[in-house]
């Protein structure tokens, strides 16, 4: 098999048994046409359809090594930079069709098994209970690349008290870990939290956090295997869904690309040894995204969408501000160029990232770490100004939203009156608001705000372990030299 089609991937999700618990209702399969997930499920469709389309094939595929079938490009092992370009291309394209707003398509985790496959010397490191880890991982990153597997993945404990290590949470019972060993593998029991797209995923990746550490008291807790996602006793307890199943003109973005996030539950759950790749080793699992460049390639893809993003709202505050005449008031310009000035502030790290990218000890062409670990430190809090700024300047007018019954209804002749803009009439007028509201006040842009903040861990986590690598002995010494100056 090579890269899926839209059918192709919904005909799998169809014959998948996912337990899943949502809104009071257990299902075991029928996620793909589950009104929760159907519309989100469908727009994932689309991006496996469009490998297939003449538009884009050439910059979403490349020839398997293994078949010469075309497969997705984020499991390319860049070696040159054309391949790093071709890399951003396609996750910007994707990016693009979802205006940045879904945030685990394939393509990131298949850019981390890409990377860990390719350092699986390192893996082989591990002299735990089971055989040739690295062979294990170089296996089933092949795998999931020839059989086009979507992934999701859990890192980090339930938050039942943050005061205490992870494997202390409820005296170490909630914290998912291995239970016992067999000739065949580990049984794994407890819970972890938060896998987005989990409902829907074919593979569950069960791997160490980004941010928070292992010490060795966490032996049990300390592990990196996948899962298929209807493997007996795992279950997802998903939130509520903001996808209402309103049309597309009231709820444009939460009606399309609503990703839904769950707490994983393992309920002695069997792995077998052949998907493990990490076991009872907390250094290693330290080290899993560092030693390996994981962590860069994740936040390769992870720029190329926020840059996407950025572009869609540099796009729709325009729209905004044109539209109801306040493009001439300074404070006005001042939001706007605050949005300019992150996309460009995004585009040039990375850009910075693909210049300086370099070969890392497994030979893999790398990008340049500090540019891209720049963004990833300074979107979490630059995105939060996005709602802020289309709230501020869309005012009364987010208020003034019909839904398309009444643009179409009894109202129609008042709407087109009394809600056109300086440059749309009012029917268009009322489409474009309901968009600005769907990306600044509703409960789907509440969760997006969330996302950006958290999804890749801790930002003040984050930020520590960013200073605490970051080289500041030449600017320490030139103030010293600077002191010692007559
Ligand atoms: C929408 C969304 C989607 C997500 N998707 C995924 C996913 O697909 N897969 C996945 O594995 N994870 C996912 N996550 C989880 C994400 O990794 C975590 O939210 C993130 O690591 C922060 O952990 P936490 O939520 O447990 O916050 P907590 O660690 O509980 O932190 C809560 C607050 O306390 C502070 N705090 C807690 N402990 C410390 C400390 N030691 N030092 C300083 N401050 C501290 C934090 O700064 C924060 O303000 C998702 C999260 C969100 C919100």
């Amino acid at each position: 098999m090579a890269a899926r089609s839209g059918s192709e991937f919904l005909e799998r999700l169809s014959a998948a048994r996912v337990h899943v618990e949502v809104q009071g209702e257990t299902l075991t399969g029928g996620v793909a046409d589950h009104p929760a997930f159907r519309n989100v499920v469908r727009s994932y469709a689309e991006l496996y359809d469009m490998q297939h389309d003449p538009a884009f094939r050439d910059v979403l595929t490349y020839p398997s090594p293994a078949t010469g079938e075309p497969v997705a490009t984020a499991f390319l092992t860049p070696r040159t930079p054309e391949d790093l370009v071709k890399r951003r291309k396609a996750f910007k394209l994707w990016a693009d069709r979802s205006l940045g707003m879904l945030g685990r398509t394939g393509d990131y985790l298949n850019s981390a098994l890409m990377a860990l496959a390719s350092a699986q010397d390192w893996f082989g490191q591990a002299q735990g209970s089971g055989p040739g880890f690295g062979e294990n991982i170089r296996r089933y990153y092949e795998k999931v690349r020839e059989e086009d597997l979507l992934c999701t993945h859990t890192l980090i404990p339930p938050q039942a008290n943050r005061a205490v290590s992870g494997s202390q949470q409820g005296g170490g019972a909630l914290m998912a870990h291995i239970v016992r060993e067999d000739d065949n593998g580990i049984v794994v029991r407890g819970a972890r939290m938060l896998a987005t797209i989990g409902p829907f995923a074919d593979e569950l990746l069960v791997f160490p956090s980004t941010v928070l550490r292992n010490d060795p008291a966490d032996k049990q807790y300390s592990f990196a295997c996948a899962i298929p996602n209807d493997a007996h006793g795992l279950r997802y307890l998903a939130r509520e869904p903001l996808d209402y199943g309103r049309p597309r003109h009231d709820h444009p973005l939460g009606s399309r690309f609503e990703e839904p996030d769950a707490v994983v539950v393992f309920d002695d759950v069997h792995v077998p040894y052949e998907r493990c790749f990490v076991l009872g080793d907390p250094d290693l699992c330290n080290g899993f995204y560092a030693h390996t460049s994981a962590v860069v390639h994740m936040t390769h893809q992870v720029v190329a969408r926020t840059t996407a993003k950025t572009e869609y709202i540099l796009g729709l505050v325009s729209l905004l501000t044109q539209a109801i005449g306040i493009e001439q008031f300074q404070h006005v310009q001042a939001d706007v160029a605050e949005v300019i000035t992150t996309l460009e502030t995004l585009r040039a790290l990375l850009r910075a990232a693909e210049a300086d990218a370099a070969p890392n000890e497994f030979g893999v062409l790398t990008p340049a770490w500090a540019p891209l670990n720049t963004a990833r430190i300074l979107y979490p809090r630059l995105y939060q100004r996005f709602p802020e700024i289309l709230r501020k300047l869309g005012a009364s007018g987010l208020m003034a939203t019909p839904t398309e019954a009444d643009v179409t209804g009894p109202a129609a002749a008042d709407i087109e009156t009394y809600l056109q803009s300086a440059t749309l009439g009012g029917a268009e007028r009322v489409r474009l608001f309901r968009l600005v509201w769907d990306t600044c006040i509703s409960a789907f842009s509440g969760r997006q705000a969330l996302y950006e903040y958290y999804f890749f861990g801790d930002p003040v986590r984050m930020a520590g372990a960013y200073v605490a690598g970051y080289d500041r002995e030449p600017g320490k010494a030139a103030v010293q030299a600077f002191l010692l100056r007559d």
